[in-house]
């Protein structure tokens, strides 16, 4: 069976008045039905601009848009989402097959707009449904992500951040589609209301069989319900690797680092600190776009040759020490 999303050498530059900014920057991977990737990565290494690749919502100041990203569908077949018109996407991919939860999406509900009218409108305006099955669609997923009904009727303000977060999750799900994008879901919310989620779309995965693009900042919540994993820095994917893998030996120092930092309630270690930034994506460092914060650079290799990503011992990894 051919996976349900290959992306194969994307890169997403935006147009800045001074350059290009490299967002991302010749991006290979594939997702298979049912199968969670989480995207992880530090702030601004382009986390969400490959989201919004991947779906098409881009920016008016997009410079550079380029490879293939391919959606293996029963009913249509193998389309190249890069190559789909807007009104295509518009009409057979966004919401029914893959769809989104934004990035502070549960802050972007419009307090005194009932969340009838942000649910039920769109399915009405964007996919030509009656109102009345828009309404029976919009109660389904509701009941779907454990909320009644009547949520309906009320106001996005007369809510609790864990039920706004449902609510957007819904929208999500509504359609049916194959494949749910969801950037940072829960780094709102307090870790209570964040463990009932994290519960919540794992019972969604398994119910509807979806597959999860999951990006986050939050290793510790990856590791919960990621089968495989897949680590952004500046631009490009540097590892990816099952879980399971990745967890017990992450082989990119950048992971390495990345793990390192993660508190741990267990153990008494000292969190260790990445020293540095994420590069500048105008300029970005060349050779290996790690090797100015990398304590195993090889001098003379590191800086001048980029690594490609190559198979050790059932991870991808990116680095010229394998
Ligand atoms: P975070 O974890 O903070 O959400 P991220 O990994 O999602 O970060 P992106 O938001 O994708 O990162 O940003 C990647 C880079 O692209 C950053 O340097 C950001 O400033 C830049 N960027 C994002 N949107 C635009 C835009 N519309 N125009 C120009 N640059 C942009
Ligand atoms: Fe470090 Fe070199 Fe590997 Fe980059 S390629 S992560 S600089 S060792
Ligand atoms: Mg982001």
């Amino acid at each position: 069976m051919p996976p349900l999303l290959e992306l194969r050498n994307v890169k997403m530059y935006y147009g800045v008045t001074n350059g290009v900014v490299k967002a991302v920057d010749g991006v290979s991977f594939v997702l298979n039905k049912g199968e969670a990737m989480a995207l992880v990565g530090e702030s601004g290494s382009g986390k969400s601009s490959l989201a919004f690749t991947i779906i098409r919502l881009l920016p008016r100041n997009v410079a550079e848009f380029s490879g293939e990203i391919l959606l293996h569908d029963e009913e249509l077949g193998t389309v190249d989402l890069a190559k789909m018109s807007e009104e295509e996407l518009r009409r057979k991919i966004r919401w029914k097959k893959i769809s989104m939860v934004f990035q502070a999406s549960m802050n972007a509900l419009n307090p005194i707009l009932k969340v009838q009218d942000q649910m039920v409108e769109p399915l009405v305006l964007h996919l030509g449904l009656s109102k009345q099955e828009a309404i029976k669609i919009a109660e389904e997923a509701l009941l779907s992500v454990g909320l009644a009904k009547d949520v309906l009727t009320r106001y996005p303000f007369e809510l609790s951040g864990g039920m706004k977060q449902r609510v957007v999750i819904a929208m999500a799900i509504m359609m049916k589609p194959k494949l749910v994008i969801l950037d940072e879901p829960t780094s709102a919310l307090d870790v209570i209301t964040q463990a009932n989620i994290m519960n919540l779309l794992k019972e969604l995965k398994a119910k509807f069989d979806l597959s999860y693009i999951l990006i986050t900042h939050d290793i510790a919540l990856a590791s919960e319900i990621a089968d495989k994993i897949g680590v952004m820095y500046a631009g490009k994917i540097v590892e990816i690797a099952p879980s399971d893998i990745f967890f017990r030996k992450p082989k990119h120092p950048y992971s390495q680092k990345l793990l390192a930092a993660v508190p741990s309630l267990r153990e008494e270690k000292a969190i260790e600190y990445i020293p540095g930034d994420v590069p500048s994506l105008i300029n970005p460092p060349p050779g290996c776009r790690f090797h100015p914060r990398c304590p195993y650079a090889i001098k003379g290799k590191c800086e001048r040759e980029e690594p490609p990503r190559r198979q050790v011992e059932g991870s991808e990894v990116a680095c010229w020490l394998y």
